[in-house]
């Protein structure tokens, strides 16, 4: 029998691209404890969905938040996100599959750009948006209502894969629960040609999270934050092979697509 060569799980290419920003947030809104000081600065954010292009499809890891959304909550709107991936080349309605990092508003907004696609979801998360403690205020607030009966819909239209901890969408491509943030949140690996990628999503909004040690304002569980930035050194080939969900730095740190107005990245 010949051996086919394994040469694909290293193909896969790995882009950020930004539809959303936040200009006015401070360190103190977002570091917990002492990483909060000075509690004045600015730690402007920015909203990205990424995109794993691999030899057989593009995976789409979050799906943003909408207009409606944006307006409410008093972000600045750039397109949507299905808008932001077409500039990359990604046509929405042939995505098989779209990974939830977690369900707070800002990552499964526009769930109906992708109608041929399964979402992949941690079973923890959706059991925690669906349980008691969801309406209660902290974690009330970060969600929106009809992206959990959105996704309750999903699940009975039988389009979520659920997994529990790691599963491999395609080779070289893997979810990873690493909780903390929520209760469910995951994390993405990618094997490309630079070596492992890990798009990290909120299990790390800044840079300053996970390579400082210093744990966003917002989670579930401490002690599982801090776990979440261990396994996501562990994966990742090196530090910057790391990619924090809401850093404006990203932008900066690698390579900008040509003919985007400077709002996309290929990572790897
Ligand atoms: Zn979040």
């Amino acid at each position: 029998m010949t051996e086919q060569p394994c040469a694909s799980a290293h193909t896969h290419e790995v882009y950020a691209v930004k539809f959303a920003e936040h200009p006015g947030g401070t360190r103190g809104e977002y570091f917990h404890g002492s990483a909060a000081e000075p509690r004045g600065a600015s730690a402007p954010l920015d909203y990205f969905v990424w995109l794993v292009r691999t030899p057989q499809a593009d995976i789409v890891v979050d799906a943003g938040f909408t207009a409606e959304t944006a307006e409410k909550r008093k972000r600045v709107y750039h397109r949507t996100p299905s808008a932001a991936l077409a500039q990359l080349g990604t046509d929405c309605s042939a995505v098989p599959w779209v990974v939830l990092s977690h369900f707070h508003y800002d990552h499964v907004g526009e769930l109906e750009a992708f109608p041929n696609a399964r979402f992949v979801v941690q079973a923890e998360e959706m059991a925690f948006w669906t349980g008691r403690f969801a309406a209660r205020g902290e974690f009330r607030r970060l969600i929106e209502e009809q992206d959990i009966t959105r996704l309750v819909s999903l699940s009975l239209a039988g389009r979520l894969r659920f997994v529990d901890g790691s599963s491999e969408l395609v080779p070289g491509v893997r979810v990873h629960l690493v909780g903390g943030h929520t209760a469910g949140t995951q994390v993405v690996s990618v094997a490309t040609a630079r070596g492992t990628v890990v798009l990290a999503a909120d299990a790390s909004h800044f840079y300053g999270n996970v390579c400082d040690d210093a744990p966003f304002a917002i989670h579930t569980d401490l002690a599982g934050m801090y776990g979440a930035f261990d396994l996501i050194h562990e994966l990742a080939s090196g530090p910057e092979l790391i990619v924090p969900g809401h850093d404006p730095e990203v932008l900066r740190r690698f390579d900008p697509v040509a003919g985007i107005d400077g709002t996309a990245v290929r990572i790897a």
